[in-house]
Order: C-alpha cells, then structure tokens, then sequence
C-alpha cells in the first residue's frame, strides 16, 4: 500500500505532512489550498478506514494478551501505537473541493 499525502483536487498542489496536520487541529477540518485558494474538505479514504480499524483491533488484541505482564510493558508498547497512528493520520485523508459534495 503506497502512502499518499493528500492533494488539491483542483491544481494538484501537495499537502505537506505538517499543514495536513495543522488543519487536523482546526474544529471544522476545511483547509484551503495555499496555490489556488480553493476551500477543501479532508476525507478519510474507505480503504485506510480498514486499515485504521484492523490496526486498531490489533492493538487491542495484543494489548489483551499482555495482561497479567507488567505494566512498564504495556504503556509502551501502546504510545508507540498511538505514535505511529498519529505518524500515519495525514496520509489517511484526501481532499475534496466543495462541487463534490
Ligand atoms: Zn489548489
């Protein structure tokens, strides 16, 4: 699976990691493209959705078998999950302009 950073759907600029993370913060999520100023809508692409769940679901299941071992253990290994997860968000979203919706 190839990773992506998200791009204008209108002028093909790339979204950097760190501007698709900044409009991660922003209540409503809309961004405006810094090359053509379009107004653009993040969405989650339904095949990351799998992954994101599936990835999810694998912490958890691993995060089960660890109890009962040590706890120094277990917060680890979790930060670093929740680590990479938030690494892996921008690449999670495309961007839409607003004729699509
Ligand atoms: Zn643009």
């Amino acid at each position: 699976m190839k990773l992506k950073l998200p791009i204008c759907p209108h002028c093909q600029y790339s979204f950097s990691w760190g501007s698709v993370m900044k409009t991660l913060w922003r209540f409503d999520g809309l961004t405006k493209c810094p090359q053509c100023g379009i107004v653009l809508y993040p969405i989650v692409s339904r095949r990351w959705h799998m992954s994101l769940s599936t990835f999810i679901m694998l912490c958890i299941c691993f995060g089960m078998q660890m109890v009962g071992v040590a706890f120094s253990i277990i917060v680890p290994v979790f930060l670093l999950c929740a680590l990479i997860a938030m690494l892996l968000i921008p690449y999670w979203y495309s961007y839409y302009d607003e004729d699509r919706h």
